[in-house]
């Protein structure tokens, strides 16, 4: 008889955004009447960009004839694509990344999942707390953890680095020393960034121990303070300690379209000296058949002169948004953080309320949907998430009804 992956089961509930989705479901089916916005799970509304729309359209022409038909991708993805991201993401800012170790893959999720299938299972992770639940999920299900403990919350055999208030919401560098450590800035869900100097002591500790830092920059193309850094890479020998993670689906709205890549230094090796750009590239060859060819012109096309300029206005947009909310809260008497470098607005409920509680109370009152804090980690209870992905029309509605709350 056959067996299950029993590390699945060590899982504790649905994923939040189960959770969220299926209380929004059940309160629009007892109040048909209500408007409810939803400002909760990180969704674009944006539509494509004209020049990528252009760019699909063409590639599914090329599609429908014999002499420019693609079949099966190349494992790592697309040279024009793996050129452009080289040119525009890394060259552009005097980094040091080659088109070797450019993995194009089906977004910055899939990756962020996979990539710990590369290290031992004794290997020791360090993550936020908040944190976006895939990279403890991921390191869950290949049973490199421990238990869970419904009171706190918290797996044995991780190490978490709480992102608080008194700490500007950026981890300390942990007491105990672990192997891979995840990163995520600009922050989801917190919103908050670190500075180039903090990230430069992140990547001078992760060489000085031999830890991997996995650096997920899904939200980059929110920078907009000078200090803050596009890529792990700016920093001096992130190429022997780093992994970074990029997404199309928040700079260029590829959510539903689905493209990624990550980046693997060739000088980034083991204590045992093996090289992880050829191990990730065989984990690549093996299970993943390469990005659409329509999707890798699409995303060629973010890069275009026309593709820059309108992805740049719809995150323009949507920091519009972020501002409404920040400072629409702000006024209202909340606590607030985020918004500046990122799409997330990172509140403290009032009251002392616990996160849950909030969204009950927003969702009553106000008809808002938003993310408890506390379901991206224990840290996060007491705070709560809002996203700046909505239309502006609704942000603003949203937000007046907070305030009259
Ligand atoms: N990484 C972070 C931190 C995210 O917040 C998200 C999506 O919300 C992703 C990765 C997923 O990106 P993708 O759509 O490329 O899979």
């Amino acid at each position: 008889m056959f067996k299950v992956n029993d590390n699945y089961l060590k899982l504790p509930g649905s994923y939040l955004f189960s959770t969220v989705a299926r209380k929004d479901r059940e309160f629009r089916a007892a109040h048909p009447d209500k408007k409810v916005i939803k400002l909760s799970i990180g969704d674009v509304t944006q539509p494509l960009a004209p020049a990528i729309i252009d760019s699909l359209h063409k590639a599914v022409d090329e599609m429908s004839k014999a002499e420019t038909f693609k079949g099966y991708a190349p494992d790592l993805g697309y040279e024009f694509l793996r050129n452009a991201i080289v040119e525009n993401d890394y060259k552009s800012r005097e980094v040091d990344v080659s088109a070797d170790e450019i993995f194009v893959s089906d977004g910055a999720k899939s990756d962020s999942a996979n990539i710990q299938e590369i290290f031992a299972l004794d290997n020791k992770i360090a993550v936020c707390d908040p944190v976006y639940p895939v990279y403890v999920d991921s390191n869950v299900m290949a049973g490199r953890t421990g238990t869970y403990d419904k009171e706190t919350g918290l797996w044995s055999d991780v190490i978490y680095m709480p992102c608080l208030e008194a700490n500007g919401f950026a981890p300390e560098l942990p007491k105990e020393t672990p192997d891979i450590i995840y990163l995520c800035f600009p922050n989801n869900p917190t919103g908050a960034t670190i500075k180039k100097s903090m990230l430069q002591d992140w990547v001078d500790y992760a060489n000085r121990v031999g830890a991997v830092i996995i650096y997920d920059a899904a939200y980059e193309a929110y920078i907009s303070e000078a200090d803050v850094p596009h890529t792990i890479y700016e920093c001096e020998g992130a190429r022997t300690c780093a992994i970074e993670l990029k997404s199309f689906s928040k700079n260029a709205g590829f959510t539903g379209t689905r493209l990624g890549y990550t980046v693997v230094p060739k000088d980034l090796k083991a204590a045992d000296g093996t090289a992880l750009n050829p191990l990730w590239a065989r984990r690549h060859g093996t299970k993943f058949n390469g990005a659409p060819y329509i999707v890798q012109r699409a995303g060629e096309a973010v890069y275009s002169d026309a593709g820059k300029a309108e992805t740049k206005a719809q995150i323009a947009y949507y920091m519009n948004n972020a501002k409404v909310i920040y400072e629409g809260l702000k006024d209202a008497g909340y606590s607030v953080s985020g918004g500046v470098n990122a799409p997330y607005i990172w509140l403290k409920t009032p009251d002392h309320m616990s996160s849950w509680d909030f969204f009950d109370y927003l969702l009553e009152k106000a008809n808002v949907v938003g993310t408890p804090g506390s379901g991206f980690g224990p840290s996060g209870e007491g705070y709560f998430r809002l996203t700046a992905f909505g239309t502006y029309e609704n942000t603003v509605e949203a937000i007046d009804r907070i305030k009259k709350m």
